[in-house]
């Protein structure tokens, strides 16, 4: 049994293009996992005054693990990726974070999916839009549709 995944990656330090690229090809050798889609690499300026400018984006694939597993193996990438866990929200070389999981609606401690900052974030929504067909049904019942239309294209840059 094999689940579709998105992930949403983030970056904005040592050259964030290249932390993304490097963690798709990290993200491909996760065991019983595939990488099945890519989205464009976005630019915004960050929601915290005072950092560099993100680059964002959103990776597909069909995983066998279940989703804690997951969860450790991309906490794992991060720190290949030098994350240092400083302050929340701090400026981090790779963020790597589980938008959503198959059809699964999961709240526990160390794991919220769908995201909770989801529908928050046209970073986010707008690169999962190039994987995710609109009408797409989130757990909650929103559709990706109903998402975009209250997060406005604004200060995001397509690649
Ligand atoms: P945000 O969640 O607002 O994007 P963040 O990504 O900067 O913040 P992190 O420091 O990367 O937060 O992660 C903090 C903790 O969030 C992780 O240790 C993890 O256990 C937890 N977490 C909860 N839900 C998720 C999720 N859907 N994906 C990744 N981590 C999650
Ligand atoms: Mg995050
Ligand atoms: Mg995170």
């Amino acid at each position: 049994m094999s689940s579709r995944v998105h992930i949403g990656l983030g970056s904005n330090l040592a050259e964030p293009a290249e932390q993304l690229r490097s963690a798709l090809q990290a993200m491909a050798q996760i065991a019983r996992t595939e990488l099945v889609g890519t989205s464009a690499f976005y630019t915004s300026d960050s929601l915290l005054p005072g950092q560099p400018r993100y680059t964002n984006a959103v990776a597909a694939l069909d995983t066998g693990l279940e989703p804690l597993a997951l969860l450790d193996a991309l906490q794992a990438i991060e720190n290949q990726h030098g994350r240092v866990r400083a302050e929340r929200w701090g400026p981090r070389t790779l963020d790597l974070d589980i938008l959503l999981f198959g059809e699964q609606l999961i709240d526990i401690p160390r794991l919220q999916v769908p995201h909770t900052q989801l529908h928050l974030r046209a970073f986010v929504l707008y690169p999962l839009a190039e994987l995710v067909p609109a009408d797409y049904q989130l757990a909650d019942g929103r559709t990706l549709a109903q998402l975009l239309a209250h997060c406005p294209f604004v200060g995001l840059e397509r690649l």
